[in-house]
């Protein structure tokens, strides 16, 4: 068993062991949980060494890995006025499950303390349209899933979206982005940004990275390049490592949103990206009941990123913040499940006789695979693929479905099935569905956690039905 999850499981320990796994009011729990989000890797280790080093065997260098982190990080269990890198949070509890801190206003016990706060001698979260101790604790988790140093949390992923090119962009720049990012992340740019004085250049992957670069070489202003990656429904996927270094060279910064790989598949921040953002209404809420986005960066970069959201809004509500941190605590099981029926599934579908194509990067088929095996260490839940039927024909496989709910969204337990032509394009012409690669006979299938063999049936029979 890895080091690290002996940790957290003391009943499968030889009993001289047992010791190591600490109550979670321990000095050395504590550290686990308030895992400085900047460091994670460092603090996890001198853990794990420190049990390796007491069972008289040599440690294992290895990174801080995803399923602890994702149950401990950023909290700050069974602390007495708990702290936030040693400045006083004033929450109290030794409650396991995180508080929910509803209060919309945090109060002073003099003016001296007052002072001492405004002269950043004192931490206060002050009012709750700046930051709140639920928020807060869901920010450091983020970050130590993303390696980041820091994030804000927002109301939608959209929210996120918005603010990150408000701050980032100002009148007279211009931002490259592709021509299937979000489809309203991509409406905004082109008829809101181009209002205050942005310029956009939207790019085909299709076309490699040479068109990036071309933009890159012909433009001095391009201060943003903004992706998604995998890209939604055709699941294309950008070459983060490549993307970067071209950017760099001609100081763009570059901004990955990740929502369709989730935290545990992609890193872009590793991979060299400035910015990672996510809704986080998808895989890391998981459960179809919370709408919320976040954005991570350095500190510098979300610092500026947060101003323009004290101004133009955007709060999380705490309630909505703990549902979020509730799943991220089984955000690394969820994913994998999602990313080994999603595999599967499209394996099986690939031979299927009714199948004409299947959009998968998982698949050695997918001329995005080098780029996403180079990068993921999963491809996400959600694959597309294109029925040899007509528009009504695929109408009636989707409705003789009967797990899958018809709703758009992805990333939650429950399996979601939708055909783009219906669903988003639906009495538009076809010009444009062809403009955006739609095909009537496409369906968008995320898998949910439900049993791969229960799903596959499902598949199977609807396919009978055309
Ligand atoms: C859903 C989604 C968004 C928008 O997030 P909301 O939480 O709905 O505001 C942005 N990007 C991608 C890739 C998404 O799937």
């Amino acid at each position: 068993m890895a080091p690290s999850s002996r940790l957290v499981k003391s009943s499968s320990l030889p009993r001289h062991q047992r010791s190591l796994v600490q109550p979670l009011h321990s000095p050395r729990h504590k550290r686990v949980a308030a895992l400085c989000p900047a460091a994670p890797e460092s603090l996890l280790q001198e853990l794990v060494t420190a049990a390796a080093g007491d069972a008289h065997h040599q440690p294992r260098a290895r990174p801080a890995s995803d399923e602890t982190l994702a149950v401990h990080a950023g909290e700050k269990l069974g602390k007495k006025g708990a702290d936030v890198g040693g400045r006083g949070t004033g929450t109290e509890t030794d409650s396991i499950a995180t508080p929910i801190v509803s209060g919309t206003t945090h109060w002073f016990k003099s003016s001296e303390d007052l002072i001492a706060f405004k002269e950043g001698r004192r931490h206060s979260f002050e009012y709750g349209r700046y930051s709140n101790p639920t928020v807060k604790v869901l920010e450091d988790k983020i970050s130590a899933l993303e390696r980041a140093e820091a994030t804000l949390v927002t109301s939608s992923g959209m929210n996120a979206i918005t603010t990150t090119l408000l701050a980032l962009v100002p009148p007279g720049g211009h931002v490259v982005t592709t021509t299937d990012c979000y489809s309203e992340a991509r409406a905004f740019i082109r008829e809101k940004l181009s209002r205050m004085g942005i310029r956009s250049t939207f790019i085909d992957l299709d076309d490699g990275m040479e068109s990036l670069r071309a933009v890159l070489d012909e433009n001095d202003d391009v201060i943003l390049f903004y992706a998604d990656s995998p890209t939604n429904p055709m699941l294309k996927c950008v070459d983060i490592r490549h993307v970067a270094e071209l950017c760099h060279r001609k100081g763009a910064l570059v901004c990955i949103d990740s929502t369709m790989a989730s935290p545990i598949n992609q890193k872009p921040l590793t991979l060299g990206a400035d910015h990672v953002l996510h809704s986080a209404t998808k895989y890391m809420a998981g459960h179809h009941d919370a709408i919320a986005g976040c954005v991570s960066g350095s500190e510098a970069f979300i610092s500026r990123i947060r101003a323009w959201h004290h101004d133009i809004e955007g709060a999380i509500s705490p309630n909505a913040a703990y549902m979020v941190i509730r799943g991220l605590k089984t955000m690394a099981l969820r994913v994998e499940a999602h990313n080994r029926t999603a595999l599967r599934m499209a394996r099986m579908l690939e031979r299927h006789p009714k199948i004409e194509r299947v959009h998968y990067p998982g698949l050695e088929s997918s001329p995005w695979h080098q780029v996403a095996t180079s990068q993921m260490s999963g491809y996400g839940g959600v694959v597309s693929f294109e029925l040899k039927a007509d528009l009504h024909g695929t109408m009636s496989f989707v409705d003789a479905l009967e797990i899958p709910f018809i709703a758009t969204s992805l990333g939650g337990c429950e399996s979601l099935v939708q055909q783009p032509a219906v669903m988003s394009f639906w009495a538009r012409s076809q010009e444009e569905k062809a403009k955006n690669g739609i095909k009537d006979n496409m369906v968008r299938f995320s898998f949910g956690i439900e049993k791969f063999e229960d799903l596959m049936d499902d598949i199977l029979q609807a396919l009978n039905r055309i």
